[in-house]
């Protein structure tokens, strides 16, 4: 039985509106997840006895704009990060923000507790051979598994199908490499559940909703949309008997094609397991979620479960 934290950057809970992909394109698996809604701000409440959509505020009391450094880092410490840093920042940590979250963060406390974790992500030969000193300029996901002296998955365990690649389909890898073909989403879906049988926390990140988001490309994020919901639909059809799904954002973006910009909305919680009694007690824990919730609740569902 594992937790798997599926994030997806740049999400948010937006409009049944022509400008937000998550409403306009074909979502099945989504919907079938939210009793035939789409991921969309209307859909926020409990669908079915096994699936409860929250909305997190991802603005945390600070003001400005959300952004990825401090949301992700909020999302994986489940500390306030903009508020530690006195503002939302973008991008990669600068390395106040990475050793804060190299400090404490949700990998090392399950640790701590014997529990087994894992970055489903691969990292190319490329990102090895960065001189250390750019190698530090990493990802708040990066550093947080680095923090815990556990390898990063490689290519020969992307290919061996022990990891997930960023894009699901490994469709970037193929057009750069002839001899590394695309994948279907199902086939991406089948390697996360085998590191969730190995593990008791898997996390993996996907972060072309939010390049899709800030370029305004529709027909990019007809690709994200559809690609992403078969990923999901498939892991959901594949949990076993109280394995729990939550898929989360750092900050609102793609859902909004209006603007180039992150936006201010509520990003999606979307928990998903058998353990009904687990989601009747998130469903009334609190009135308003935000980013800070996510590692106190999958490290209270590893508890629960081991
Ligand atoms: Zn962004």
């Amino acid at each position: 039985m594992s937790v798997i934290i599926l994030f997806i950057d740049g999400v948010g809970l937006g409009a049944e509106a022509d400008y937000n992909p998550w409403a306009t394109e074909s979502t099945p698996n989504l919907n079938r997840l939210l009793a035939g809604r789409n991921l969309v701000a209307d859909a926020v409440g409990r669908a079915s006895e096994k699936s409860l959509l929250l909305a997190a505020d991802a603005t945390l009391g600070v003001p400005g704009l959300p952004q990825s450094a401090t949301g992700q880092a909020t999302i994986f410490t489940g500390r306030n990060a903009p508020q530690a840093m006195n503002h939302h920042q973008s991008g990669l940590p600068f390395r106040r923000l990475r050793e804060w979250v190299e400090q404490e963060n949700l990998y090392l406390h399950a640790q701590r507790k014997g529990y087994t974790i894992t970055f489903a992500n691969s990292y190319t030969p490329e990102f090895f051979d960065l001189p250390t000193t750019r190698r530090g300029w990493v990802s708040v996901s990066t550093c947080a598994i680095r923090s815990t002296g556990q390898p990063l998955r490689t290519l020969d365990d992307l290919l061996a199908g022990r990891a997930v690649y960023h894009d699901l389909t490994r469709r970037f890898l193929a057009r750069k490499r002839g001899d590394i073909d695309e994948i279907s989403p199902e086939t991406a879906a089948d390697h996360l559940l085998g590191l969730a049988c190995e593990h008791d926390l898997v996390v993996h990140e996907f972060f072309l909703s939010d390049l899709a988001g800030h370029k305004q490309n529709r027909e990019e994020m007809s690709w994200v949309t559809r690609h992403y919901d078969v990923f999901i639909g498939s892991v959901v059809n594949q949990l076993r008997q109280h394995d729990l799904l939550l898929l989360v954002s750092d900050h609102g973006n793609s859902e909004d094609l209006r603007v180039k910009t992150h936006t201010m909305n509520n990003v999606p919680l979307l928990a998903v397991t058998s353990d009904i009694a687990f989601l009747d007690e998130m469903e009334k824990a609190r009135e308003l979620w935000d980013l800070t919730h996510i590692t106190p609740v999958a490290l209270q569902w590893l508890e629960n479960h081991n």
